[in-house]
């Protein structure tokens, strides 16, 4: 697998570059991004023979299925990081809440959330190339909550790197700020900095595109790297859980070989979504995939109307922060993938001139033959909490988003999938709220839940609260640069 670039090249990069090439420098011309030159197909034999597969042997199968530069071993071994899954043998369970819906929940990793899917295997190959080329990276994170956690576990005590995160004071919830606050490894730094995350995010933003910076990291002898989904090396481990749950789905007898089925993905930088998108084009039997959103629903005007308008639109916070985004950085591969280099250029460049585009009737329906979208209010969310654990199942406010889209789109013959991309404990003062319980703090509501719904907390995040806290420095966001130099 080599890759090229969503805006065309610029004749100074090379026209094509290698996996590892791709993952470790992932910015690609004129501000563009990589994508595979072509993708292979899964075909009937694959989806057979990989039926009863664990986890782990599906994933690898796929990985040398996509020819990428890295040995046999490293793989191996990325892989092998879905052993600290809560069930080494079932890192995903499928669990089916309607006669013709399933859940496939992807957050029983390390820091409870779907990112570990994903950062977990490709937090090791990068840390692994780095070594192997002797050269030192920096990963810089802004997180709104997810992320942050999720790429600092995945990089503790790896050689070769160093990650910087930096979160919104005051604007994750406890448990959250408690797993980036307490990791405890020499490569790991974390900073609160004042204000919003879209104040951090833009921060950041300018810093990596500041090159008075990287002159004076490449001074250190350090290059930056990216750990969001921008990075193909998340991408690529997204394709595998979707072809894992439609298998499940033919072990289960929910399904037979070849029929179709709905994916329904809360979606925000849209890789999730993404990596649905390509096993669909390798041959996974999808009729459709259905993004969901919050009030922050420019997907839902993208999908359904072709506009993608950020000039009427201030991002809003909601009770599924992680979704709290506009501008949707995975957007970009869809829009290549559909209409090709020059006219993805042309659009993004619309975009960051004029703050808007508008795709034309014929590429909106182009765009609907794979997705379509809906959004649910913060009110519409908590009462599907309620709902569904009065049946008996806990789901967080972001997968609580698909049920709606799940009764409105799928045509009932169709089994669906639901991508559940939380543990309800990440979010625990919300769920208590919707179930009619307001707590002060994430341990009253942890607590309450556990004792009211008998629902089991676990260790990782029980203990959270008693660890002691190694980072407690809050910035500002001009001075996180010099932060940043004076530590790596
Ligand atoms: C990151 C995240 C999402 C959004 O996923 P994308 O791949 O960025 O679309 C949704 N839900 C939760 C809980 C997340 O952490």
């Amino acid at each position: 697998m080599r890759f090229i670039e969503t805006r065309g090249n610029d004749g100074i990069r090379s026209t094509s570059v290698t996996f590892s090439e791709a993952i470790l420098s992932p910015s690609a011309s004129f501000g563009g991004l990589y994508i595979p030159s072509e993708l292979p197909k899964l075909g009937e034999d694959f989806l057979h023979s990989h039926i009863n597969s664990s986890y782990k042997d599906l994933a690898f199968d796929f990985l040398k299925l996509c020819d990428i530069d890295i040995d046999d071993t490293i793989l191996k071994e990325a892989l092998n990081r879905y052993d600290a899954f809560d069930d080494a043998l079932n890192p995903i369970p499928l669990v089916s809440i309607e006669e013709n819906c399933s859940v496939s929940e992807l957050y029983h990793g390390p820091t409870r959330a779907f990112k570990d899917m994903a950062l977990q295997p490709f937090g090791y190959i990068l840390s692994s190339l780095a070594n192997k080329r002797d050269e030192q990276y920096l990963i810089m994170a802004a997180t709104s909550g997810d992320t942050g956690p999720a790429t600092l576990e995945t990089f503790k005590n790896q050689s070769n790197v160093q990650v910087v995160c930096l979160y919104p004071d005051g604007g994750t919830s406890d448990v959250q700020r408690l797993q980036m606050v307490t990791e405890d490894a020499s490569n790991l730094h974390v900073f609160g900095v004042e204000g919003n995350f879209d104040d951090t995010q833009n921060a950041l933003k300018d810093l990596l595109a500041s090159s008075d910076f990287i002159a004076k990291l490449n001074s250190k002898n350090i290059k930056l790297s990216a750990a969001n989904s921008v990075n193909f090396g998340r991408i690529i481990f997204q394709i595998i859980y979707h072809i894992h749950s439609y298998l499940t789905l033919i072990r289960n007898s929910k399904i037979t070989m070849n029929d179709k089925i709905y994916l329904v993905v809360p979606s925000g930088n849209f890789g999730n979504a993404l990596g649905g998108y390509y096993a669909k084009k390798m041959g996974l039997p999808i009729e459709k995939i259905l993004i969901t959103s919050n009030q922050n629903n420019i997907l839902t005007d993208w999908i359904c109307n072709g506009e993608y308008n950020l000039n009427n639109r201030e991002l809003v916070q909601t009770i599924s922060p992680a979704m709290d985004i506009l501008k949707s950085s995975n957007v970009e591969r869809i829009l290549f993938d559909m209409f090709g280099n020059t006219r993805t250029k042309e659009l993004m460049d619309g975009l960051s001139t004029n703050g808007t585009y508008q795709l034309t009737k014929n590429e909106i329906q182009r765009v609907r033959e794979d997705f379509d979208a809906s959004y649910s209010t913060d009110d519409e969310c908590k009462e599907t909490i309620a709902l569904y654990a009065k049946k008996g199942y806990l789901m967080d406010p972001h997968t609580a988003t698909c049920i709606k889209a799940y009764e409105q789109f799928s045509d009932k013959k169709l089994h669906t999938v639901i991508y559940s991309t939380a543990e309800w404990t990440k979010f625990s003062p919300t769920v208590a709220s919707a179930l009619g319980k307001e707590c002060k703090d994430d341990k009253e509501a942890l607590s309450w839940i556990k004792e009211s719904m008998s629902q089991s907390v676990p260790n990782v995040v029980d203990t959270l609260f008693e660890k002691s806290i190694k980072h407690n420095k809050i910035i500002q966001k001009d001075t996180i640069g010099e932060n940043i130099l004076t530590l790596v």
